[in-house]
């Protein structure tokens, strides 16, 4: 649910669609230029191999199993995100995510709104923060208000960042660990580039770490339409939810590895971001069937960034929130595999963006 102080999620999402077509456009115009030079130009995927079946109509397992990889399970938007202001639902649905994380030994971490800690019942917001730390997960800040450095800019965005931090600092450091990790709302890092320079003198001041993403599969316009079959007791909607979310994930999570070849020739160590919902606590076993499948190992956020396509410049100052694989396309001058991209089921978007303008 946007807070007070957010844009209409439906606005970030339009926003992020326009940014992959314009992005998209770009670089097959580039690539139109180099192979008009004499240079060769990179086949799509599509074109090696036309006999693999569209990821639309394909099963959600695939033929043979893909090799191994990391992945690191972020979650945005604790203490949670839902439809209507419930405590004793939002404390369910974290009880029962964080006791999925440890039943799976799954590490995690969870990025903190602190704004949204008086949205309802604010000891008990911060006893669910307690709960993550306790079951052993670090928390990271993720701004107090969830805003977008273009429309605050970038004094207000450091503000907000800095008062993100009132609560969850010394959580973090009376428990002896280190506050170090920060996540864009809307992977919106600052725009222009003197604005984004700006905040990352900031973070890197107070010691901060960007917690990139390199997986997403847009879990968050999903949740909203389940949390109002869930609220309405609606079982049967709520189970048809949550089957389509998981195979709209596995086909995703799918098409990242494929952008990730695409960039380095290899599986990365993916940084999946998910949110605080009750859609991914009830669909826990169901995605962690998803990393069996895939071959994909859970690790510590830390982990996976020692990968060195971390390493790989990020010179998207830009108004749009990407994530990295499509920075890194820019600044390595590779195409992403866009031409089988698929967006979040129309039936999803419709529903949520009913819900979202009521
Ligand atoms: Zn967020």
């Amino acid at each position: 649910m946007p807070s007070r102080s957010s844009p209409p999620r439906s606005f970030v999402l339009s926003f992020k669609r326009l940014s992959r077509l314009s992005v998209h456009a770009g670089l097959a115009i580039a690539a139109l230029i180099v192979a008009e030079g004499g240079a060769h130009a990179a086949p799509r995927p599509a074109e090696l191999s036309p006999a693999v079946p569209s990821p639309a109509v394909s099963s959600p397992a695939p033929a043979a199993a893909p090799g191994p990889a990391n992945v690191a399970l972020t979650f945005d938007d604790l203490p949670g995100i839902v439809l209507k202001p419930d405590q004793a639902y939002v404390d369910a649905t974290n009880r029962a995510l964080i006791g999925s994380l440890k039943r799976y030994h799954y590490p995690a971490i969870g990025f903190v709104n602190e704004g949204k800690l008086d949205e309802i019942i604010r000891k008990r917001q911060i006893a669910v923060l307690r709960h993550w730390m306790a079951a052993g997960f670090d928390l990271g800040n993720h701004t107090f208000s969830h805003s977008s450095p273009n429309e605050i800019g970038g004094h207000g965005y450091v503000a907000d960042i800095a008062r993100g931090e009132k609560v969850i600092r010394p959580m973090m450091e009376n428990a002896h660990r280190r506050l170090q990790w920060f996540r864009h709302p809307y992977l919106e890092t600052g725009n222009p580039e003197a604005v984004k320079a700006e905040i990352n003198r900031w973070l890197g001041g107070h010691g901060y770490r960007i917690a990139p993403v390199t997986i997403d599969c847009d879990d968050w316009e999903f949740a909203e339409p389940y949390d109002n079959a869930v609220m309405s007791g609606n079982k049967a909607e709520a189970q048809r939810i949550r089957g389509i979310y998981l195979a709209y994930t596995e086909r995703t999570i799918g098409w990242y590895r494929r952008a990730a070849q695409a960039l380095f020739g290899r599986d990365i160590a993916y940084v999946m971001l998910l949110h605080d919902t009750r859609l991914n606590s009830d669909s826990f076993s169901g995605l962690a069937a998803i990393f069996n499948r895939q071959n994909l190992h859970p690790i510590s956020l830390a982990k996976a960034l020692q990968d060195p396509a971390y390493r790989t410049p990020d010179d998207y100052s830009g108004k749009d929130g990407i994530e990295w694989l499509e920075r890194w396309s820019l600044a390595l001058n590779k195409e992403l595999p866009w031409d089988d991209y698929e967006d979040v089921p129309k039936i999803i978007e419709t529903e949520y963006n009913k819900l979202d303008s009521q």
